[in-house]
């Protein structure tokens, strides 16, 4: 969409330059909201039909498989459970091993494998990632941000929690390719927070910062420390269950005992959707009245701001308890840190205020909105990046991403573009093949998931690893970019010490026109990219499955019958011909059944592997 202006005292027309909007996005566990610059002010956008700004971060998908995000998708999550999936950032870049603890208490089902692979979500017969859900919801951001600015929005930095790590960050980015956007930068939400009150901004001398961090079930404490516009984590602590949706549980806990409501009644779904909504619409009201009452089939309830305070003073104790650690494990004194900043909608609780203010020594930030505080801070560091902010120092950043490839032609991203330089990074890989003594490493640039899509920068080879089992190597690849765009590849393997190092200029022979052009190209075939990548990780989970099986029949023999012996080949038989020729849902459903019909018979063989080993000792 082009702009024109004309002048009206000569009347001639003058096309504006039309400058790429970025906008800011905070994706939360609970609500997601975006943000973007408007005339030089951080603003919340918001459809004009919207009655608030805040999207909650929930989808659901209907019998056909169509999608809705955000309230419409709130509504069904006590009648379609299973279809309705919330809280998904908790799953983000985690694999099965990660979340065996919280899998329990969703209510949608988490594929359980019990392995180092990253999470699936099963709704009906389809498997989604937490990064295409994730996506759902950036898309419904990037419409609103559509509708009300009636312009294409492409462009985004999205935050994420201080303590995210580089999985958990790459899954973010790809949903955001997914959704269409660019995602120039990945945010800290406590440094997005601190941008929003304008700390930061301007070159001053060293500040720290405590920023406090309550949502719905997730509390954080970040401390930073800020020189010439660089925020730096001194130290972050939380508990990623604690949060307000624990001061609802509170109220509906007090209610129930003081009106001797019998727990059963919380199973029956209208009574216990009303409860909970009536708990949460309590909380929100004291946080500026002294009391709140409703009566329902003749019984009146209330709750008054004091025993509200009490009830859930606990919690609030338990935040502080972690506030004291996260300073300590910063090793500064109390007295060191020059503002706190309040964020997330529990933090609106004058309670909550009082003793953060109290152990601080120091009165709060607290005049912006707690609930888009990081979003308006996300746009803040939209409009650094789009060189609007001649204040601020601009720092040399990779223009395209690194990586190397991996099993089926994969793109590994090990450097994320936009990452500052000079920047150091590394990962782990293992062998794929029992015996394996070597392993060839290519380098490639670009943004793309198939790495024949990217740029080869070269490859090498690291022999010498002792042969061993596939699978147990210990493979590191560590990335060095120096500030000249100079990049260093070392590969070793930790078992046996052997290594090996190369040098490649990664910005040779590459003109900015090629770069814009790759950087389009991704975006243009994101979806069609990541329905690659999913068949390709599917096919080489499926083929590990498959090769793991065929190992545990050979090795128990002696315990497994000849009909369990048959029953398993033909499953892995399925397994490997929809690895030939199916799609990723008919592969994970392969791999499902498979599962299914041998985690009993490998429970059986463990058991006999401990009694034989028992037997020859003495007890
Ligand atoms: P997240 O960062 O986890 O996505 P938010 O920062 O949006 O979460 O916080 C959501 C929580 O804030 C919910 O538990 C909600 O009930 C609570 N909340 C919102 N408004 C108020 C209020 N006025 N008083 C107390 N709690 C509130
Ligand atoms: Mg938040």
């Amino acid at each position: 969409m082009a702009k024109f202006s004309i002048n009206l005292k000569d009347g001639s027309v003058k096309q504006e330059e039309e400058k790429d909007i970025i906008v800011g996005i905070d994706l939360g566990t609970t609500n997601s909201l975006v943000a973007y610059i408007n005339e030089g002010q951080p603003e919340i956008l918001r459809t004009p039909t919207a009655s608030k700004a805040l999207v909650p971060s929930i989808v659901h998908f209907d019998e056909s498989g169509s999608v809705v995000v955000g309230d419409a998708a709130k509504e069904m999550l006590i009648s379609a459970p299973e279809r309705t999936i919330y809280s998904v950032k908790r799953l983000l870049g985690k694999s099965y091993t990660d979340i065996s603890e919280i899998k329990d208490l969703l209510g949608y089902t988490i594929i359980d494998e019990d392995e180092d692979t990253l999470v699936k979500i099963k709704v009906g017969d389809r498997y989604y990632s937490p990064i295409e859900l994730s996506a759902e919801i950036l898309r419904e951001l990037k419409r609103v941000a559509e509708s009300r600015l009636e312009a294409k929005i492409e462009k985004a930095v999205i935050t994420v929690p201080a303590y995210f790590n580089d999985s958990q960050r790459q899954a973010t980015r790809d949903a955001g390719k997914l959704a269409g956007l660019d995602v120039l930068r990945i945010v800290n939400e406590p440094t997005a927070a601190s941008l929003a009150y304008g700390i930061g901004t301007s070159r001053e001398q060293a500040e720290t910062i405590a920023v406090y961090d309550l949502g719905g079930g997730t509390f954080d404490i970040s401390i930073l420390e800020i020189q010439d516009g660089i925020f730096e984590v001194l130290a972050t602590n939380g508990d990623t269950f604690l949060g307000g949706d624990d001061f609802d549980r509170a109220i509906i806990d007090y209610w129930m005992e003081t009106y001797s409501i019998p727990a059963q009644l919380l199973e029956d779904k209208a009574f216990g959707q009303m409860i909970r909504l009536q708990a949460e619409e309590a909380k929100k009201t004291l946080s500026s009245s002294s009391e709140y009452s409703f009566s329902f089939e003749n019984q009146e309830f209330s709750i008054t701001k004091e025993t509200f305070e009490s009830i859930i003073s606990p919690l609030v104790d338990k935040t502080l308890e972690i506030c004291r650690r996260c300073i300590e494990d910063a090793d500064i004194e109390l007295s060191s840190i020059d503002q706190v900043v309040m964020v997330g909608g529990s933090t609106r609780v004058p309670l909550v205020k009082e003793v953060v203010a109290k152990l601080f020594k120091k009165e709060v930030n607290d005049t912006i909105d707690p609930d888009q505080v990081v979003a308006l801070g996300a746009a803040v560091q939209a409009d650094i990046l789009a060189g609007n902010r001649k204040d601020m120092l601009l720092l040399d950043i990779t223009p395209l991403s690194l990586g190397i490839e991996t099993m089926g032609g994969l793109m590994d991203t090990i450097i994320p573009r936009n990452s500052k330089v000079p920047a150091k990074a590394g990962r782990q890989y293992t062998t794929s093949v029992d015996g394996q003594t070597k392993l060839k490493v290519a380098v490639y640039q670009g943004e793309r998931d198939l790495v024949k899509d990217n740029r080869k920068l070269g490859e090498f080879v690291l022999s010498g690893i002792p042969p061993m089992a596939a699978g147990m190597p210990k493979i590191d690849i560590k990335f060095i970019l120096d500030a000249d765009g100079i990049l260093r590849v070392k590969a070793s393997e930790t078992r046996s010490n052997v290594q090996t190092e190369v040098q490649i200029k990664s910005q040779y022979g590459i003109s900015e026109e090629e770069m814009a052009l790759m950087l389009k190209d991704s975006l243009v075939n994101a979806q069609q990219d990541m329905d690659q990548r999913a068949l390709i990780e599917a096919q080489n989970e499926g083929k590990n499955v498959a090769l793991h099986s065929e190992k545990f029949i050979e090795q128990n023999a002696a315990i497994l019958s000849s009909e369990e012996v048959k029953t398993l080949k033909s499953h892995i038989g399925t397994l490997r011909s929809q690895i030939e020729s199916g799609t990723k849902d008919d592969i994970n459903g392969a791999m499902d059944a498979l599962n299914a019909y041998s985690t009993p018979l490998a429970q059986r063989a463990l058991d006999h592997n401990i009694a034989v080993a028992l037997k020859g000792k003495d007890l």
